[in-house]
């Protein structure tokens, strides 16, 4: 497995196995890998000849009062998941490699960026849309796979490819998660002993409101009620949303009896956490 910093240098070595007739794989991470990442990487590799990881904490996605500065970052530990994942390629270049100084092109979407996580992160998703343009442009696969933990991010993907005809495939990957629920994060390093046990409100509550559903339950208020009331019973968090969604389209839902994403943000402490379900039917 090779680690490479130069856009040239993965043009170089794509242009090589294109040559032998061999598919590509890409998965975009912010590095710091963990099982949810290393379930992507696996799926990847199992779907095509050769699977590049690029593992890059995108600036422009990040507000300035967010943890840009301290993201945080190990190339070591995450090159040996690579390596042992079965990953051929990460590409970890620095932000003046993917940032000329007057860079000002954007790639940018109306509608589905404006609720859940883009309310409160009004850039995030130019950020997220721009950075993954331009490593589909880089590295050119034949597929490319994102989590359905960040639920609203998987869907302006397949919607950016939809719209601008770009050739490949998005394949969307479960949420993994600690044996106790919470789903892993790299953001989960933030919490003290306190907050990780307080960080069980998030999956707790959506588990109530899956099963109220399941019990019948079909108005999306009152399944809403019970998200936020189990969340607020935990005394370290602050909602930031609790919101039903259709997942064709991110619009609000008064029923939940469609294709529904069921998704919640929630500050433990000063540490913002996200987490969904959805439903397909
Ligand atoms: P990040 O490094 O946080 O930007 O995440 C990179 C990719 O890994 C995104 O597509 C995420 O949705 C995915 N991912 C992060 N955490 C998980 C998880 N717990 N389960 C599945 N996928 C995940």
């Amino acid at each position: 497995m090779k680690i490479v910093k130069t856009i040239e240098e993965v043009r170089e070595q794509v242009k090589a196995w294109r040559k032998e007739g061999l598919s590509v794989g890409l998965v975009p991470t912010m590095g710091y890998l963990h099982e949810g990442h290393q379930s992507l990487i696996a799926r990847s590799v199992a779907e095509n000849d050769r699977t590049v990881v690029s593992d890059f904490v995108n600036p422009i996605q990040f507000g300035p009062t967010e943890d840009l500065a301290t993201y945080p970052r190990d190339l070591e530990r995450d090159a040996a998941l690579c390596e042992a994942t079965g990953a051929n390629l990460i590409f970890n270049p620095e932000a003046e490699e993917m940032y000329a100084p007057d860079f000002c092109t954007y790639v940018d979407m109306d509608h589905l960026t404006k609720g859940l996580c883009g309310a409160s992160r009004p850039i995030h998703f130019r950020g997220v849309c721009t950075v993954v343009s331009k490593l589909f442009h880089i590295v050119q696969p034949d597929r490319a796979y994102f989590g359905q933990k960040d639920a609203q991010q998987l869907a302006v993907i397949r919607r950016m490819v939809r719209d601008l005809n770009m050739p490949l495939e998005i394949v969307g990957c479960p949420i993994i998660r600690e044996e106790d629920g919470l789903a892993k994060s790299s953001r989960n390093t933030y919490l003290s002993a306190e907050e990780r046990q307080a960080a069980l409100c998030l999956s707790r509550a959506l588990n109530k409101g899956k099963a109220a559903i399941e019990a019948g339950e079909t108005d999306a208020a009152k399944v809403k009620a019970i998200i936020t009331a189990e969340i607020k019973a935990e005394p370290l968090s602050r909602i930031d949303y609790v919101e039903i969604v259709d997942w064709n389209n991110l619009e609000p839902v008064a029923s939940t009896e469609g294709s529904i994403l069921t998704a919640i943000a929630v500050y433990i402490g000063k540490t913002r956490l996200i987490d969904n379900f959805i439903i397909e039917r």
